[in-house]
């Protein structure tokens, strides 16, 4: 690639990959690569073997695929509430599209596969960390259901480049990795931006020659290309069609931020230019799924201000939606775009929101005016008791409705102490334990929680008995205090969640049906395994030895994220146990806990 320059009024540079030592595949996503028409892997060792060194080949940008056109799009954006000027693309190069039998049209993208003109003083390379939690995280956002871009492969090598890792002074030489990712398209809301004056990219006057043509080109193009319905419905009037686009941009939005609150996602970094015009999340960095719910939460370690903690999500992609409608000026006059965000966004997100929830409960015959309250409470009581996000939704779904006496305390037992994972708990005590057994095993633990520490030996069981007496040295009270604060939170809760259980329960004439239906949707809804940081930690560490198997393994499990019928509904963690003994759906052990990742 030429050098580093701003460039005014252009939004692509060609540039070509600069090739890697001794690629290597790391793992491919196969229903990724299936978009692509390209096939299953062959069942013979020999042919797989020869596919996965053609793929590390084409993957990492050293061959190009036939057709292939690399370019780098350059685009600007606001970081942190301040806008940057143009700042993208020095990591990525778009190689071109793949259109399939099917219709479909598909870009793909290297991301990580050397320098281009916007690289500024960075090397456009990407590590292996970041790759794999890049790969991971795409895929396992796909599979739970949320609009995302894809990743169909993420190849390594033996290249390196100085990352200062832990700031002690010395640089950390890491392998250079590529990962290839897949989307209708990668156009951001930081592509328009770069139209803003000249003066605003590069503080003095400069050629403004051609911008609003070119705004106008990309959004045909856009509008054209992925909103297909809207240029149909307003091929006569401009106006109106940007119009109808910024709404439709707005809801997509507001969707897919309300998909992240319900599965507990942070972002990490939610700069306009990380916003995709057709609402996929794009760009994992420093991304976190909760562990115990908090709602400020913050999971980049540079965002000193909590600016993008996970509930400030929402607020925060409407401050960007407001940024792209003042980049679409003059083709979107500026009171139509506030007036449209104003009358789309937050309707949009509520509701969405809202519907999840419900879903997540389980009620799936009525929606009453308490629900917000219900969720609202639900999360408090969370909050207040350091329960887990993604447990504590999964474990909902075996709540015991109806007259049941052993089921409720029982239930309301495993809630409280949100132990590791029941299942855990079951291996460190007795293999064939009955889980009703192992819950009053619980109730009484929390009664006496030295009877926890007597009867665990496993790590995670004494780890939480730790936090537990973290917690009430904290709170100044005895871990006994303490759980039975906790479980009365729950009990109060529980209480209103039954009756409005019944209410649904009113709501569908046979009984039966209603209760298959409810647990059909909260398995649909509530998964069982997300990308936890420890999860992808541990794939990464075996990976920087060599050893890529737990990468493989921990994509194929975020494949199914949801209960598969079947399985057992009453423990977590059964299928996903690793050899360690290790349940995926865990908790993190404390030394990840408060794992942050730059
Ligand atoms: P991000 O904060 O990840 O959204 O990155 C913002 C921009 O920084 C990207 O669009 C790139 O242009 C640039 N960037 C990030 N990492 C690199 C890198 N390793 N080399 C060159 N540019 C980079
Ligand atoms: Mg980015
Ligand atoms: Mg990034």
């Amino acid at each position: 690639p030429s050098s580093p320059r701003p460039v005014p009024g252009a939004c692509f540079s060609r540039v070509r990959p600069a090739p890697l030592r001794q690629p290597r595949l790391v793992a491919l996503s196969e229903p990724a690569l299936a978009l692509l028409g390209l096939g299953a892997p062959p069942a013979d060792a020999a042919a797989r073997e020869a596919r996965e060194a053609e793929a590390a080949l084409f993957f990492s940008g050293n061959a190009l695929l036939p057709g292939a056109e690399p370019a780098a799009h350059c685009y600007c954006g606001h970081q942190f509430g301040q806008f940057a000027g143009q700042l993208g693309d020095g990591a990525a190069m778009y190689l071109g599209e793949v259109c399939t039998a099917a219709g479909e049209r598909w870009e793909l993208q290297l991301k990580g596969a050397g320098p281009t003109p916007f690289s500024r003083q960075a090397d456009g390379r990407k590590v292996l960390r970041s790759s794999i939690r890049e790969f991971l995280c795409s895929e396992a956002m796909f599979h739970l259901g949320i609009p995302t871009t894809r990743a169909g492969a993420c190849v390594t090598s033996q290249s390196v480049v100085a990352r200062d890792v832990f700031y002690d002074g010395n640089p950390k030489y890491e392998k250079c990795t590529v990962v290839l990712r897949i989307a209708s398209t990668f156009l951001r809301f930081g592509s328009f931006e770069i139209f803003k004056s000249a003066d605003e990219h590069t503080g003095r006057e400069g050629p403004s020659v051609g911008r609003n043509d070119i705004r106008a080109q990309m959004l045909d193009y856009v509008i054209s290309s992925f909103y297909p319905e809207i240029q149909a419905a307003h091929a006569e009037d401009r106006a109106q069609r940007n119009a109808a686009f910024f709404r439709e941009v707005t809801r997509r939005t507001a969707r897919m931020v309300a998909e992240w609150q319900c599965v507990g996602f942070c972002h990490g970094v939610l700069n306009t230019d990380n916003m995709s015009i057709v609402g996929l999340t794009i760009d994992y960095g420093p991304f976190g799924f909760l562990d115990r719910y908090d709602p400020n939460h913050v999971c980049n370690a540079s965002d000193n201000t909590g600016r993008y903690a996970y509930s400030k999500q929402p607020e925060v992609c409407k401050w960007n939606l407001q940024k792209l409608a003042e980049a679409l000026e003059p083709e979107l006059p500026r009171e139509q775009g506030e007036a449209i965000l104003a009358e789309e966004f937050d309707t949009e997100f509520r509701c969405h929101y809202l519907q999840k929830m419900r879903r997540k409960l389980g009620l799936v015959c009525t929606e009453l005016p308490d629900d917000e309250a219900l969720v609202a409470r639900l999360l408090e009581t969370m909050h207040l008791t350091g329960a887990d996000f993604t447990n504590t939704f999964y474990l909902l779904s075996s709540f015991p409705v109806g007259p049941e006496p052993l089921g409720l305390p029982a239930f309301l037992a495993a809630l409280t102490a949100q132990c590791a994972s029941l299942e855990e708990l079951k291996l460190a005590f007795r293999p064939q334990m009955d889980p009703r057994q192992l819950s009053m095993m619980l109730v009484l633990a929390q009664s006496n929680p030295q009877l926890f520490a007597l009867m665990g030996t496993r790590a995670s069981v004494t780890e939480e008995l730790e936090r537990v007496e973290q917690q009430s040295r904290l709170q100044q009270l005895s871990p006994a205090q303490l759980l039975s604060k906790n479980r009365a939170h729950w009990t109060d809760w529980l209480q209103e969640y039954g009756a409005r259980l019944e209410k649904d329960r009113e709501g569908m004439g046979d009984q039966d049906a209603w209760q298959a239906e409810r647990t059909r949707i909260m398995h649909a809804n509530n998964p069982k395994y997300v990308l936890r940081n420890y999860i992808a930690q541990n794939a990464i560490e075996a990976a920087e030895n060599g050893d890529f198997s737990e990468v493989r393994r921990v994509l194929k499990l975020l494949e199914t994220p949801y209960h598969r019928d079947g399985e057992p509904t009453e423990a977590l963690g059964a299928t996903g146990a690793d050899s360690g003994g290790n349940s995926y759906s865990s908790k993190p052990p404390l030394w990840a806990a408060e794992l942050c990742v730059t």
